[in-house]
């Protein structure tokens, strides 16, 4: 009997031991990519030479409701950085050393395709990360709440007509709100990293929000489920933003 009690104590100590083990070394050496992700600093991410990129006012894990860190952080830091740091490199040498992004993008020739695709990376990361706030979502407010309601009837008309354009995209590319040449609030699409600023748009105007739908900006959360991440991006669009850039393209 008293045999038996032993094998049975070696048993369990022995089973606790191996169990154990596994556990605390995962414990240990584990830190998620995710983790690391929320606690990075964008203002840390510098690009090389005359443009820079916009200062983020929120940190990767703020905007969590609707987009995870780590696909923010790769976003910003990685393709954000390198469409800005392409276009930099791109540019020297040339009179759009000296020229606005937006003055650079109106007067593009199509065929020079660094600037084509790094000044337009360049241009909508700009907008799309400035158009995003932690305290966003919600209804339109102030001057583009009107503005919507006149050119749309409403908002939920809008967001419908930008989730569409967002979804009905074929492969890469962005959805727009626009201020049109005549005064109009419209909604468009382009390809990869096209935008209405460009010559070869059929609609053209400002863009006064942008929403990218390459995968890159949403896959490791939402996968295949594009409409999903449009959905989830009305969360933290900043009308504050919108207007700032409202008032800005009614200007020019
Ligand atoms: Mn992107």
């Amino acid at each position: 009997m008293n045999k038996i009690i032993l094998a049975f104590s070696i048993l369990v100590t022995s089973n606790a031991y191996l169990s154990a083990t596994p556990k605390e070394n995962i414990n240990l050496n584990t830190t998620s990519i995710s983790e690391s992700a929320s606690q990075a600093d964008p203002n840390s991410v510098k690009a090389k030479g005359k443009f820079q990129l916009v200062t983020l006012n929120y940190g990767y894990s703020d905007l969590e409701k609707s987009i995870d860190a780590e696909t923010m952080e790769i976003h910003y830091s990685k393709h954000y950085l390198g469409y800005t740091n392409n276009l930099n490199n791109a540019i020297i040498g040339t009179e759009m050393e000296n020229q606005s992004i937006e003055t650079i993008l109106k007067n593009l020739d199509m065929n020079n395709s660094a600037v084509r695709n790094n000044g337009g990376g360049y241009y909508n990361h700009s907008l799309y990360f400035s158009t995003m706030s932690p305290k966003g979502g919600g209804s339109p407010k102030g001057e583009i709440a009107n503005e919507i309601k006149k050119d749309f009837g409403s908002f939920d008309e809008l967001k419908k007509q930008l989730s569409d354009a967002g979804a009905k995209q074929f492969g890469s590319g962005w959805a727009w709100l626009i201020l049109t040449e005549d005064g109009k609030l419209a909604v468009t699409s382009t390809a990869n990293q096209d935008n209405p600023l460009m010559p070869n748009q059929t609609v053209k105007g400002t863009p006064i929000l942008g929403i990218d739908v390459w995968e890159h900006a949403y896959y490791l959360r939402y996968q295949n489920k594009r409409a999903d991440y449009l959905n989830a991006y009305f969360n933290v669009v900043d009308w504050d933003a919108v207007n700032n850039n409202y008032r800005n393209a009614i200007k020019k």
